[in-house]
């Protein structure tokens, strides 16, 4: 909480103010004004909300503490603007058109967030954008999108035009606007925009001053068939063939943003399709990303003492069939998941690693006993996105890609099964190369040409919408 007493930033709401004691100003005519008429004479979030100056052109409220008055900006807020909101932004502009658009928001008087943020979002949701950042900078602030890995540059604007915009998005994900150079994490609800869609808004205090950065998610956008994720025939074959198991673990495994847990939600959909809602299934993620009917979820919480061995602990308790830990990040982790699949569970993970055979190499590594890794592990299936060309010249204009000539991205993988003759090799605990080699011979389909291993900026970024309007999930 401010209670320094110095100046407040500029606010997001247009032609009001927030003070650090509970104070909303502005000028008189402004669209709340009818609201608070209305509304002044009750007792309002808590507050007695009194008109302290009617009659010289300003008009003020005072509520009880900044918290309250804070809300009740947010409630004027979505009340007045919800309808603008919808009407607005009701087609995909090209990223020309979003550019000359913003260019005109952000230099528009007085100066108005509010459409600049609702552009960023709903035209962000148009494109599947993965995120939106707003970045400032020594002298200005920026404004990007990233879609399909690459990173879009959208505006620049004035350090206080900024500041407007980053409030707005702050207001938008239920941040208090007065808290400044704090890391936050918040969510932000984009129902109005898409059904099912929200964006994770993270804030980091940089030099330059707070930098946000808004991850979107929207559910009808991910892939939910395996075979939607665009995977090789017999890489998909072979995780079908492993989730029939009943007990095992299964791996996923790929650098960073590969897509793996979109892969393990449609792997968790496989299983609940194939068993029905009855039997229990049981996720453990950080955070959740989507919510999965017919499973179990928990997000791990470290704040409240919530880790991931002590949200598999009580789990176990709870009889799960099939268990989904969204990454296996430390030994505690492997080892309850180990555990756990060789009591009868089906366990579905991810390990942020190059090859299967590294997979199991660092599970030797952390110190299981070969046996136990060999009679746990059913198989790895490790992937990459891919881009997908748009076969646009890359021009700012194209209707199917942003300017940058990818439409897109699929999952591209192999699946490496733990066959009689892996199993005896682990037993004799081996070398990297020997396992590489066997993995080489058994995956399928045969490994990635090695320009694949090397993630390029493209496939470096997450995917929660890899293909654009017209082309199913991740589908070629
Ligand atoms: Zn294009």
């Amino acid at each position: 909480m401010n209670t320094t007493g110095t100046a407040l930033p500029p606010q997001p709401f247009i032609g009001a103010a927030l003070s650090n004691d509970g104070l909303i100003s502005g000028r008189r005519q402004t669209p709340w004004e009818s609201v608070v008429r209305v509304r002044s004479r009750r007792t309002w979030f808590g507050a007695v909300v009194s008109v302290i100056d009617t009659t010289n052109q300003v008009h003020s409220l005072r509520f009880s503490s900044v918290d309250k008055a804070h809300r009740a900006l947010v409630w004027i807020e979505e009340r007045i603007y919800e309808p603008v909101r919808q009407r607005l932004n009701e087609r995909r502009m090209t990223v020309a058109e979003m550019r000359a658009e913003l260019h005109r928001l952000l230099a528009a008087e007085p100066p108005d967030a509010r459409p600049v943020a609702d552009l960023l979002l709903a035209q962000g949701l148009f494109h599947r954008a993965s995120d939106v950042h707003l970045e400032p900078g020594q002298t200005n602030g920026y404004l990007r999108m990233r879609v399909s890995g690459a990173f879009v540059p959208l505006a620049e604007c004035s350090p206080a035009m900024f500041q407007r915009v980053l409030n707005r998005i702050k207001v938008l994900a239920g941040i208090p606007t007065h808290i400044q150079g704090q890391p936050l994490e918040s969510r932000l609800p984009l129902e109005n925009w898409r059904a099912g869609a929200d964006a994770r808004v993270t804030v980091l205090p940089t030099v330059h001053g707070d930098r946000a950065a808004l991850r979107f998610h929207a559910e009808d956008l991910a892939p939910k068939e395996l075979a939607a994720l665009g995977l090789p025939g017999e890489a998909l074959a072979g995780l079908s063939a492993g989730l029939q198991h009943e007990a095992g673990l299964i791996l996923v495994t790929g650098p960073a943003n590969s897509g793996k847990t979109t892969t393990l939600y449609a792997c968790l959909r496989h299983v609940i399709q194939r068993k029905g809602h009855a039997t229990g299934i049981f996720t453990v993620e950080d955070p959740v990303e989507c919510r999965l009917p017919g499973a179990v979820q928990t997000a791990v919480d470290p704040q409240h003492g919530i880790d991931y061995i002590a949200a598999l602990r009580n789990i176990l308790r709870q009889d799960p069939e099939v268990l989904m830990i969204g990454e296996i990040r430390d030994r505690e982790t492997a080892a309850a998941a180990i555990q756990a699949s060789l009591t009868g569970h089906l366990v579905l993970s991810s390990l942020h690693c190059g090859s299967p055979a590294e997979a199991i190499i660092r599970l030797l590594d952390m110190g299981f006993e070969p046996y136990r890794i060999s009679s746990s592990v059913r198989g790895v299936l490790n992937q990459r996105l891919r881009p997908v060309p748009c076969g646009c010249d890359g021009a700012d204009g194209c209707p199917s890609c942003p300017g940058t000539g990818v439409k897109g991205r699929r999952a591209e993988g192999e699946w490496f099964e733990i066959t009689e003759a892996v199993r005896r090799l682990i037993l004799d605990r081996p070398m990297i190369d020997d396992l590489e080699a066997l993995a080489a011979a058994s995956s399928l389909p045969a490994a990635f040409d090695p320009p694949a291993l090397l993630p390029s900026d493209a496939q470096r970024a997450d995917y929660h919408q890899p293909a654009p309007a017209g082309h199913e999930g991740g589908q070629k």
